[in-house]
């Protein structure tokens, strides 16, 4: 089940830039885009590496191969359709897409 990411672990997880190093152990991952500014959250637990996100938007997203779990990369190298397109390939339903005000974007 996926739900409303937890600010303070979403906090903890960007650098000073505001963007997440593309590795990590949390459960989640988390970017918020400054051109579309769209949060995009892959729920760690639920995905299974079957990499179709990486498929539709590989600049957005990649596999980390020690965790073999998808990462966010560079959200802002799409558009907002391509990241609903990716997020609606994932087979496991594990990427959220959240607009500025925080509630989930429809894919
Ligand atoms: S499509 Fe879903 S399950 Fe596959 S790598 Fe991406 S997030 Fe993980």
């Amino acid at each position: 089940m996926r739900g409303e990411p937890v600010e303070g672990e979403l906090a903890g997880l960007a650098g000073p830039d505001g963007r997440r190093a593309s590795s990590g152990a949390s459960p989640q991952t988390a970017e918020r885009s400054p051109r579309h500014g769209v949060r995009v959250v892959v729920d760690r637990a639920l995905c299974v590496a079957f990499a179709e996100c990486v498929g539709v938007a590989a600049t957005a997203f990649e596999l980390d191969q020690q965790e073999n779990v998808a990462v966010v990369l560079d959200p802002e190298s799409v558009d907002v359709e391509t990241l609903k397109a990716a997020a609606r390939a994932c087979p496991v339903s594990a990427i959220a897409l959240f607009d500025a005000d925080g509630a989930e974007i429809p894919l």
